[in-house]
């Protein structure tokens, strides 16, 4: 079995104002690092659109709807300071959570080993019913409620190794004892959230914050000495990982300094869980991550580690 890239052209078309750094040259970036000789054993699908009841696992409709009616005809929307709507970025949305539930059935149905899913805009800032950080819908969430509910998965992990903390994935699985949700973040950071002292109405919320100028040792570290053994007790038979590359030593937006081998460190990490209580099932989707160079070399030196599998 190969590791499956997902990804679509369509999510190029969420546009952004000038300056904002979640901007379509992102996704370019990892499309280019992903073409390279050594990428082309991946197998290669394009995002489908999600349905409206795809994205009601997570989201209330009318919230649904509401984005959807708020798309602009042209021109650009703001929904808050950080968030915009142009033309194509609900497609872009629709595509950026398709892609998540196609990995999960394609990886749950032993089509492919495991799967990166290469779409904006981003989905862990999104909280239930509010837009926020560049996100509408929560991508992992959803993957993750879709896994439960179309598949029958029991528990799913969903680990987030973004520089930002995920609070809307937080939010959506604080009182839901069959997701654990597991991040390492930089604090204080935007959105603010991530103490260690939240953990759930079930104690299935495993936050493990890092501080501005930490890097490869205290990241390492969270991961060994927080995140590895609760996932372990956890047991869980799907593992998402909310794959930012923000948390790279390059990042405009975040003071930690990993590199791309710390990227591919985590993810051979998550990938050994997977191996000991999941059959080896990892779905990993795109988050954050704004130099593009080391977005590019990261993205790379991740999925280079998914094909390991
Ligand atoms: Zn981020």
């Amino acid at each position: 079995m190969t590791t499956l890239l997902i990804t679509h052209p369509a999510c190029l078309d969420h546009l952004v104002p000038s300056g904002h750094p979640e901007r379509p040259d992102r996704l370019r970036a990892v499309d280019r690092a992903l073409e390279a000789e050594t990428f082309q054993t991946l197998a290669r699908e394009l995002a489908p659109m999600a349905s409206l009841e795809n994205i009601a696992l997570c989201h209330p409709m009318d919230y649904i709807v509401g984005i959807r009616d708020a798309s602009p005809k042209q021109g650009m929307i703001q929904l808050d300071g950080d968030t915009s709507m142009s033309p194509g970025s609900y497609e872009a949305a629709l595509r950026a959570v398709g892609g998540g539930i196609l990995a999960v059935d394609e990886v749950v149905s032993r089509k492919a080993a495991n799967a990166f899913v290469a779409t904006r805009p981003p989905g862990h800032h999104a909280e239930t019913a509010r837009p926020m950080g560049f996100c509408f819908f929560d991508n992992a969430a959803i993957a993750a409620r879709h896994a439960q509910r179309q598949h029958g998965i029991g528990r799913v992990a969903i680990v987030d190794f973004d520089v930002h903390h995920g609070n809307g994935s937080q939010e959506i699985f604080w009182a839901d004892k069959s997701v654990m949700y597991c991040s390492t973040h930089q604090m204080p950071l935007f959105p603010g959230t991530g103490a260690v002292g939240e953990s759930g109405d079930y104690n299935t919320i495993v936050n493990a914050p890092l501080r501005p100028g930490d890097g490869a040792e205290k990241f390492r570290g969270a991961f060994e000495d927080r995140i590895l053994p609760r996932l372990d007790e956890f047991k869980p038979e799907l593992v998402i990982i909310s794959a930012g590359f923000d948390a790279h030593r390059r990042d405009p937006l975040a003071n930690i300094n990993l590199v791309e081998d710390d990227f591919a460190w985590a993810t051979l990490k998550l990938m050994d869980v997977a191996d000991r209580h999941a059959g080896g099932r990892v779905v990993s989707l795109l988050e954050g991550g704004y130099d593009l160079q080391g977005l590019a070399n990261s993205a790379a030196a991740h999925v280079s580690a998914l094909m390991r599998g």
